[in-house]
């Protein structure tokens, strides 16, 4: 990240204290979509990791994800591909499940969007306990094709997302800006 630029998008996240419910400091990008100086150049930042890994393909992990890693692909010049929440693709799918605090969730890709050469970026905003990346991490390695590595604009290193993705990523590159 060249200098300076991570200061501005540090600057560009709010803190919300207890949103969605309390106890969670929710990370607002949305004053850093909102600035386009600042989208800029989280996207070079993100074009150019998509490049220093090799990556065929761009994947983004609902809903925020799509948001940066939509324009990182084009910048880089490869695909975009979403992996959404169950139920929101209409063509043949994957589907991946895994345990939230309570409970579990399910996310799909379409087949046909990933294939035997493909090298995958993984895009989000927030890594968090990392289930949702480990999961999209497993998804893809079903789908065929193979990891290049993780990019997350944020990591909140306390809840230990870092290790829980360790394993999936098999030696893969994980950075958080
Ligand atoms: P996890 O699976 O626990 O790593 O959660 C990751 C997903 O939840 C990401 O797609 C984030 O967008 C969202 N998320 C989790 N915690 C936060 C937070 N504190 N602020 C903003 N988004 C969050």
């Amino acid at each position: 990240v060249p200098d300076g630029v991570r200061e501005m998008l540090a600057s560009r996240i709010h803190d919300v204290p207890d949103y969605p419910k309390p106890g969670v400091m929710f990370k607002d990008i949305t004053p850093l979509l909102a600035d386009p100086e600042a989208f800029s150049a989280l996207t070079d930042v993100l074009a150019d990791i998509c490049a220093a890994y090799g990556a065929t393909k761009v994947v983004g992990l609902e809903a925020r994800g799509f948001i940066l890693a939509a324009p990182a692909a084009v910048r880089a010049g490869v695909g975009f591909v979403p992996v959404r929440k169950a139920g929101k693709l209409p063509g043949a799918t994957l589907s991946q499940a895994y345990d939230l605090e309570y409970g579990s969730a399910e996310i799909e890709v379409h087949a046909e969007d990933l294939t035997g050469s493909d090298r995958v970026l993984v895009i989000d905003d927030v890594l968090a306990t990392g289930g949702t990346a480990e999961a999209s991490l497993r998804l893809i390695r079903r789908a065929g094709a193979e990891i290049a590595g993780v990019a997350m604009l944020l990591e909140l290193g306390f809840l230990g997302g870092r290790k829980r993705l360790e394993s999936a990523l098999d030696g893969a590159p994980m950075e958080s800006l």
